[in-house]
């Protein structure tokens, strides 16, 4: 069997109108990253990251997934055991779309973690406010399912073990900031790479197909190459 796997960033979400880290120059909606995405500020100003959170989780209940989404998706019931869909994004808009098994790296908005036993409760868009206590073991000890800079990201493990399998690698919409996108083409026969502009993060000759467009546009080839890679590797 054949794997490719499909790796996103905040670039594939911002046709649906969440906007990007890039975009808003090392700000998220007006907040300093370093504030609200870390775990110095985090110990600094606990309400002040949980608010942020309930923010950008309340943002999420009107948003709907675009057509670079939804291509994913009916790749994804089409072909279960072949296409695995990793992301970066901590949005639902995957899931809106129909996709089953998103392997979310940095931790998904509509979740909640007890810091003391560890037990994980979906709260959709609600107020983190209204589920402080852990419903498990009792503690206010509630907290965002984020994994933020200076924290262990535990599904990176996840991500190697694919891209050892993978056959070719699919990178849409992230600058290549967080994660070195473009060491992974190492691992694979195949690779494309799909953004707005060129990174500074990213080597792009690394990549053997490089489309500069948005995602919604760039899906169309990207559906046909994999289409085509399939078959070609049957
Ligand atoms: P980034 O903001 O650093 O980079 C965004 C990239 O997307 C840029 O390279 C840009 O060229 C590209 N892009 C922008 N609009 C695009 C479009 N319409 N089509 C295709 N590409 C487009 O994002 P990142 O690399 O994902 O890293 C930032 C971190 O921020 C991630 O860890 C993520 O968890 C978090 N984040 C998530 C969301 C979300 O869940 N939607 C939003 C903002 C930030």
């Amino acid at each position: 069997m054949h794997k490719i796997v499909i790796l996103s960033g905040a670039g594939i979400s911002a046709e649906s109108g969440i906007r990007t880290f890039r975009d808003s120059d090392g700000l998220w909606e007006n907040h300093s990253i370093m504030e609200v995405c870390s775990d110095i500020g985090f110990m600094t100003n606990r309400q002040k990251v949980l608010s942020f959170y309930d923010n950008r989780r309340a943002d999420l209940a009107d948003k709907v997934p675009n057509s670079a989404h939804l291509m994913i998706a009916h790749l994804q019931q089409e072909y279960p055991d072949e296409i695995i869909n990793i992301t970066q994004n901590v949005d639902d808009l995957f899931e809106k779309a129909g996709c089953e098994n998103v392997i979310h790296l940095h931790g998904e908005l509509t979740k909640i973690i007890c810091e003391s036993c560890g037990h994980i409760e979906q709260i959709g868009y609600d107020s983190i406010h209204d589920h402080l206590n852990c419903p498990v073991c009792g503690l206010k000890k509630m907290r965002h399912h984020i994994v933020m800079f200076g924290e262990q990201a535990p599904e990176y493990q996840t991500l190697y073990q694919h891209l050892e399998q993978a056959d070719m690698l699919v990178v849409i919409g992230t600058s290549g900031q967080v994660l070195p996108v473009d060491e992974y083409t190492g691992f694979v026969k195949y690779s494309i790479l799909n953004n707005l502009e060129p990174s500074d993060a990213i080597r792009e000759e690394a990549f053997d197909t490089v489309i500069y467009a948005k995602a919604t546009e760039a899906s169309v080839q990207i559906e046909d190459e994999i289409r085509m890679f399939l078959s070609y590797m049957k």
